[in-house]
């Protein structure tokens, strides 16, 4: 017997999932506008969109039978998150890592599901993992309203959302999409410290926060350095700035009163940037281990800190910059160099550390340093 609907909704609530709602599982018209995105090359290096498009654009093509999408989505709205003395983190990323809460929630509902009748195998389900385009299935199905940020935001429960999926063989009754839309308001694009909304509904990824500090590898693009400010990972600027974001229901919510996986992490309080700076791989595997900050590898924590430093213009910090102007990673000696640069260009150091220097995107870093003191 086909499982209804509202029993569908109702697990997927009981699993932990505040927005439930059902749709088609291709992304239709948003399709087009990702192949216009990828053909500008605004995905940077995230090469893994453009060797998934065909799969992306059409799921029936690696997932036989599929007919519907469950899309869900959890609020993590919250205050502001950071390393201890300073070094925001994106609030999504400031809890357990949300690959593993989210997969988890979603796993929980496709066994419940399975347990209703559902034929075995016949769900497959995502979160940031499978590939679909998660925004296009949460907008489609109603779950909110495709924004000028290019977030979805939901009338009800804001722009802090995070999204997950389950792709079915079952004939779900679609919803409607859902009512709002941004109207006049261009407060994402206005505050965005990079310029990275350069359209509504189009962010251009080689130039946001979000990118720059956790897919990018190597060293920043050093005209985007200073917008960085104190963030040290991802960026939620044009998530704060919306008027949207006073509907989250956790938006005020702190600490240990928050749901269990989206209480911020240990290491917030108990890492400095200047710890970050001087992260080494046993500590690295040991204590960062269960956050979703590992995505942007240890070097790009390093190189974020350092940014992050620079940007701070703490004194206090020019002991650990100096020592890292030795370390073995170049992307870390070069951002280390630019950050002493910000904080105290004429440090003698400096000069040691081009006389040495043997890379040459390190020792072009140096001499940006240098040249800072003119
Ligand atoms: S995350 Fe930050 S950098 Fe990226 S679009 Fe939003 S405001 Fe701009
Ligand atoms: S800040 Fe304004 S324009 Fe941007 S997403 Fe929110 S409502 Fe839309």
């Amino acid at each position: 017997m086909p499982i209804s609907p509202s029993l569908v909704r109702e697990l997927a609530h009981d699993c932990g999932f505040q927005l439930v709602r059902f749709g088609p599982a291709d992304p239709g018209p948003h399709g087009q506008r990702f192949l216009d995105w990828l053909e500008q090359g605004r995905h940077g290096e995230m090469s893994y969109l453009e060797d998934n498009k065909e799969r992306i654009l059409a799921p029936d093509s690696w997932r036989k039978g599929v007919q519907s999408a469950i899309a869900l989505a959890v609020d993590y709205g919250g205050p502001k998150a950071e390393l201890r003395g300073g070094g925001q983190v994106a609030r999504y990323a400031a809890g357990r890592d949300y690959h593993r809460w989210l997969k988890d929630r979603v796993f929980a509902l496709r066994k419940r599901l399975e347990r209703e009748g559902v034929p075995y195998g016949s769900c497959n389900g995502g979160a940031d993992a499978v590939p679909v385009l998660e925004r296009a299935l949460a907008v489609r199905s109603g779950i909110g309203f495709l924004a000028k940020s290019a977030m979805v935001i939901s009338p009800t429960h804001g722009p802090y959302l995070q999204l997950g999926e389950l792709l079915t063989g079952m004939e779900l009754p679609f919803d409607e999409p859902a009512i709002g839309t941004c109207g006049t308001c261009t407060a994402c694009i206005d505050a965005c410290p990079t310029g990275a909304i350069v359209a509504p509904h189009e962010v251009d990824a080689r130039r946001c926060i979000s990118y720059t500090t956790i897919e990018l590898r190597g060293f920043a693009a050093p005209e985007l350095r200073e917008a960085q400010g104190d963030r040290f990972f991802g960026c939620d600027v044009c998530l704060e700035v919306c008027p949207f974001q006073k509907k989250s229901p956790l938006i005020d919510v702190h600490g240990e009163d928050r749901p269990k996986d989206l209480r911020p992490h240990a290491l917030l309080s108990q890492w400095t940037l200047v710890d970050v700076l001087d992260l080494d791989e046993a500590r690295y595997e040991s204590e960062w281990v269960g956050t979703a900050m590992r995505r942007a590898t240890r070097s790009g924590l390093r190189r974020n800190a350092a940014v992050a430093l620079g940007n701070l213009g703490d004194p206090s910090a020019m002991p650990a910059l100096l020592a890292a102007l030795h370390d073995v990673d170049p992307v870390v000696r070069g951002h280390a160099a630019w950050a002493i640069g910000r904080i105290d260009p004429r440090h003698p150091q400096l000069d040691a550390a081009r006389a040495r220097e043997t890379d040459a995107i390190v020792a072009t870093e140096i001499e940006r340093a240098l040249a800072s003191r003119r």
